[in-house]
């Protein structure tokens, strides 16, 4: 989805999670696609915040070069960190969108918030211990997500991320 066909969907904020989402542990700084995809949100007047589970150390420290915005401890799966975020920043549900690389923290999240969420392909293969847990799960789903919808499939360009 292009900034402007999330405008035109009334959104006025992009809740994004962090690692292996916006930025990969092995490339602290983004690529230049993400430094593009920023710049093209904040022409278009949509906001990005970052609902991330992390520490208010780790969050702090990655998004200083980016100068976003965030919530830490967002306790995904649970709404905590989106709620949080809505009511900040002042956003009625259906006025954000939550991207993130987890279906059973991000999407999860955003479901039971009641935000529409857009599903992203995790940036590196190597997570933690308790991720690679949750990916085996998370095979499992998408398995049953292709056999159930067979038309839907993976975007190859940011702009043209899906939502679910
Ligand atoms: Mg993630």
């Amino acid at each position: 989805m292009t900034p402007a066909q999330l405008r035109a969907n009334g959104v006025k904020a992009v809740l994004t999670d962090l690692d292996n989402t916006l930025i990969a542990w092995n490339n602290p700084d983004g690529t230049p696609e993400l430094r593009h995809w920023l710049t093209m949100l904040e022409m278009a007047g949509i906001q990005v915040i970052v609902v991330s589970n992390n520490s208010r150390a780790r969050v702090d420290r990655a998004v200083a070069p980016f100068d976003l915005p965030y919530v830490h401890r967002a306790l995904k799966p649970l709404t905590w960190g989106i709620r949080r975020a809505l009511r900040r920043w002042h956003l009625n549900r259906n006025e954000a969108v939550m991207v993130g690389d987890q279906i059973l923290t991000d999407v999860w999240a955003a479901h039971r918030s009641g935000v529409r969420s857009v599903l992203v392909k995790p940036i590196l293969k190597s997570d933690a211990w308790i991720t690679k847990g949750n990916r085996l799960l998370e095979k499992v789903i998408l398995w049953r997500l292709h056999h159930n919808y067979p038309e839907l499939t993976w975007q190859e360009d940011l702009d043209e991320r899906k939502t679910h």
